[in-house]
């Protein structure tokens, strides 16, 4: 059985095709700069040279027709017949309070993710384009909407109620939801799998180091707490977003620089994290070579990002009273050994100790604790697509 995962954000939309009987990618691709001028979709099937097709996309639709035509062309595709296509795995940003399993997605589902929009305004109105575009392809063809905020659904309300007046979670479900769900579902069950860990010691900290970033505690696989709030801006200090604050740093901007609210959340959200620290680069890899030409504020936007990741981990073993394993994840967890290693000595109270050979590896399942270490230290690369297949793959079959 084969299944199409795509997740559409405001412009883009990103695709893979999975053969679910071997868990392989068949073909993945990407489409650009919908809706805007210089539109284009790249296609990737494994052996073959990649494709390019520059053609406008006014609109979802047509960049999911486009794929449709490159899945199922005679040079390039993968497939003779959209018919092929057994479902249809859709990230989808905001559930709110209503969703938090994955569904197939009826009526109800799609004015769900409507009246979301305004929790999710660039992602929510992305995804639900992306699902009509889908049943419009594909008439009879199953979609699935997998939550992003789907995991973080499971914390208990002491952990996701925000100490503001009760009446505004009443109407407006205003609560932390947490995001980046399939990302830390799956690498809590792969490092409890991969980690052998045995019932009664599956306390895991997941450490999603990429551009956005977030870190959630699980026990069993259910989560106990996890970083992001309402919006992904909560949490960890990212590429670009902030992390927390305190809120009166909106008024103090807003006043002194006479901003909008909405405006101080913009440069909340694309103008801080690392790169408004720095000044350098919201990337990772920039801010490295920055720190090591001698550059000071790259030196301190990677102390700060490291510092609030050891502070949150230090909150989530308190939270659930001890931690078995810490997995590490996303494009800098899963590439920077020296980050990795520099977060696990700040934690040397905990007993862990990192092998430095082990620490050595990218992007693979691995351990990088020493045997004696009191806590067990994996790498555990993400792949949220295949989750979401998984997810999409047990509701259709
Ligand atoms: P993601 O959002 O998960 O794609 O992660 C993107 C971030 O990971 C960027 O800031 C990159 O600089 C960082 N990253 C990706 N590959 C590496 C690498 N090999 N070494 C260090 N950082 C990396």
């Amino acid at each position: 059985m084969k299944i199409l995962v795509l997740n559409c954000g405001s412009s883009s939309l990103k695709y893979q095709f999975i053969d679910m009987d071997t868990e392989e990618v068949v073909a993945k691709g990407l489409c650009e700069r919908i809706g805007i001028e210089g539109s284009r979709l790249v296609h990737k099937v494994p052996g073959k040279p990649d494709y390019e097709e520059n053609t406008p996309m006014p609109d979802h639709q047509k960049a999911v027709e486009l794929v449709m035509a490159a899945l199922t062309d005679a040079e390039h595709g993968v497939i003779s017949d959209v018919k092929e296509i057994a479902a249809v795995g859709h990230r989808v940003l905001h559930g709110g309070a209503t969703y938090s399993d994955s569904i197939i997605v009826d009526e109800d589902v799609k004015r769900v993710i409507r009246e979301c929009f305004d929790l999710g305004p660039l992602h929510n109105p992305a995804n639900l384009m992306g699902i009509e575009a889908c049943e419009a392809a594909m008439p009879g063809t199953p979609n699935v909407a997998v939550w992003d905020t789907g995991f973080g659904m499971a914390m208990d309300p002491k952990a996701y109620m925000y100490a503001i007046p009760y009446e505004y979670y009443e109407k407006y479900q205003i609560r932390r939801y947490g995001f980046h769900g399939t990302s830390h579902k799956f690498v809590s069950g792969e490092t409890i799998r991969f980690g052998n860990l045995p019932e009664g010691h599956r306390k895991v900290i997941v450490c999603h180091l990429g551009n956005g970033a977030s870190i959630s505690a699980s026990i069993n696989g259910k989560c106990v707490d996890t970083s992001m709030g309402l919006t992904p801006l909560e949490g960890l200090i990212m590429g670009t977003r902030s992390g927390d604050v305190d809120p009166a740093v909106v008024q103090f901007i807003a006043n002194h620089e006479n901003l909008t609210v909405d405006e101080v959340l913009n440069i909340l959200n694309k103008k801080s994290g690392v790169l408004g620290i720095s000044g350098v680069s919201s990337d990772f890899r920039d801010l490295d070579a920055a720190e090591e030409q001698g550059n000071e504020r790259a030196k301190l936007a990677n102390e700060a990002f490291r510092y609030r990741v050891v502070k949150y981990i230090g909150a989530y073993v308190a939270a659930m009273d001890g931690v078995d394993a810490i997995a590490f994840t996303a494009g800098v967890g899963e590439n920077n050994g020296e980050a990795r290693k520099l977060i696990c000595d700040s934690l040397s109270y905990l007993g862990i100790k990192i092998d430095d050979e082990a620490n050595k590896t990218r992007g693979k399942n691995m351990l990088i604790s020493t045997p004696d270490s009191k806590v067990k230290v994996f790498v555990i690369p993400t792949n949220e697509e295949l989750s979401i297949a998984r997810d999409t793959l047990a509701l259709v079959q």
